[in-house]
């Protein structure tokens, strides 16, 4: 009898954690079919509508439960996106663990995954007899950052944003304090104590996974591994991202209406623009991008959001569709630009744009998905952080990689329109933006190389099965 070595997988709610850690169970089952995943799925709300499609594709080998959703309304509000995840992970405790009693009576599962906002389950491997770790849909970068938490807030007195001389980490680019996450932002804050317990926390499992590869990261992955330095083992996997096809079925109108648009373009000649999954700016801050992209002369099609003048990730737990953005923008624009530039209201299939060879450019909130998905592509970058730990990613992409451009926040904290035509400019016409390119391509071939099949993350991964296979063959767990 073939056997099979079964694993626990917990993600957690929100599209950008909730996807890339089925796409990570997918390619694990695909590559090992000796695997057979239980996915204990979390419920805030319902799940985000384009995130539906990736479950129609689940192969046998991944089995899903669906726990009693969490009510969005039974949650403190006005809190980040994150915090309410992570509040609604909690109370769904209790129905994790009898989930977990009743997957393991008859079959003893050797490691559980969760995602980093379900760090709060992984108390529960020990008891079940688990090994435990943790996926982590970010950069190397971010992940130092937050293993190293502890150590600088002992070091630290003021605000990490006060601090005279920017933040080192081993191996990674350095970055002004006022760069680092956002829960970070305010050290005497109840989130910013959450996050501290949550990493300390996650210095004690059996492995981390992040969506990353050597090539893209070399420095900080190399210093995440040397074991001298006490971290978990931390397995880069990555780039792990959307595939054209994933949600084909459900997108198939925006779809076409986007394909059709850019077939007509030149190629490299349009600029994408986008805040991902929830980013929304306020109304002025979306007024200056509306006149900035226009007097670029530029070809761009952009995801249009409505605007929020309170909180950059408002629409991150779906809160974006009832209103129609159309109607934020200024006086004439739609009758100005349409020649100029496609609009297109709240949501884009994304990787089918970046794929296609018209884009030549993506102005970008810089979450983790989209970077990596704009680096499997090929496509430079305009980096306009917004929240989370955007602006680490943004510092590791136009500081660290030269992949991209950040434009500059004036006084008012606006990038205000000549900031805009001027990055874009430098992005879509210039020397450096031409060098931003090339530079790109050759991540792109890395990229790929990666996940060959002799590639860096795929011999990652093959080495972690083995070692579960083993451990469940010798305890005759299969
Ligand atoms: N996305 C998309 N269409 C959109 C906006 C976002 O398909 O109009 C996808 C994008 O391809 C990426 C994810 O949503 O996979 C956004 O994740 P990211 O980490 O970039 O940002 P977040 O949503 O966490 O802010």
């Amino acid at each position: 009898m073939a056997k099979t070595t079964h694993i626990v997988v917990i993600p957690s709610a929100g599209f950008s954690h909730f996807v890339p850690i089925i796409h990570f169970s997918k390619r694990l089952v695909q590559l090992h079919p000796h695997i057979h995943i239980s996915c204990i799925i979390p419920m805030l709300g319902s799940l985000p509508a384009a995130a539906k499609p990736i479950l129609q594709t689940l192969p046998p080998n991944i089995s899903t439960i669906f726990l009693p959703p969490v009510n969005l309304h039974d949650l403190p509000q006005g809190l980040p996106a994150v915090v309410q995840i992570q509040l609604a992970m909690r109370h769904s405790m209790p129905s994790i663990h009898h989930t977990l009693q009743s997957v393991t009576s008859n079959t003893p599962h050797v490691a559980m995954v969760v995602d980093s906002f379900a760090a709060v389950a992984l108390d529960l491997a020990h008891e079940f007899n688990m090994l435990s770790y943790v996926y982590f849909p970010i950069s190397a970068t971010t992940l130092s950052m937050h293993l190293n938490l502890p150590r600088l807030d002992k070091e630290t007195t003021c605000e990490y944003r006060n601090l005279p001389h920017p933040i080192k980490l081993p191996g990674c680019v350095p970055f002004h304090g006022r760069d680092i996450y956002a829960q970070a932002q305010d050290r005497t804050s109840e989130l910013y104590k959450m996050s501290l317990k949550r990493y300390t926390r996650c210095r004690a499992v059996d492995g981390i996974f992040v969506n990353s590869f050597l090539a893209l990261e070399k420095g900080p992955i190399t210093a995440l591994k040397e074991e001298r330095r006490g971290y978990p083992r931390v397995y880069p996997v990555g780039p792990l991202v959307q595939q054209s096809g994933d949600d084909d079925d459900d997108d198939a109108k925006g779809l076409e209406h986007c394909i059709t648009w850019l077939d007509t373009q030149k190629v490299g000649s349009v600029l994408y623009v986008s805040f991902g999954s929830g980013g929304t700016l306020s109304r002025e801050q979306m007024n200056e991008l509306a006149y900035g992209l226009e007097l670029s002369n530029h070809k761009f099609l952009w995801v249009v959001r409505a605007p929020n003048n309170t909180k950059a990730d408002a629409a991150y737990l779906g809160g974006h569709n009832n209103v129609d953005p159309l109607q934020f923008l200024p006086c004439g624009f739609l009758e100005r630009t349409k020649e100029q530039g496609l609009i297109v209201p709240s949501w884009a299939p994304q990787v089918q744009v970046l794929s296609h060879s018209a884009v030549g450019g993506f102005l970008s909130h810089c979450g983790w998905n989209s970077s990596l998905e704009s680096v499997v592509h090929g496509v430079p970058l305009i980096t306009w952080p917004l929240y989370a730990e955007q602006r680490m990613n943004s510092v590791v992409l136009s500081e660290g990689l030269k992949v991209g451009v950040r434009p500059r926040v004036s006084e008012k904290g606006l990038v205000e329109r000549v900031e805009i035509v001027q990055v874009i400019k430098c992005l879509m016409e210039g020397k450096e933006g031409r060098e931003m390119q090339k530079r790109m391509k050759e991540l792109k071939e890395e990229a790929t190389i990666a996940l060959k099949e002799e590639g860096s993350s795929t011999k990652t991964l093959s080495d972690l099965a083995e070692m579960w296979k083993k451990l469940a063959w010798e305890n005759q767990i299969y």
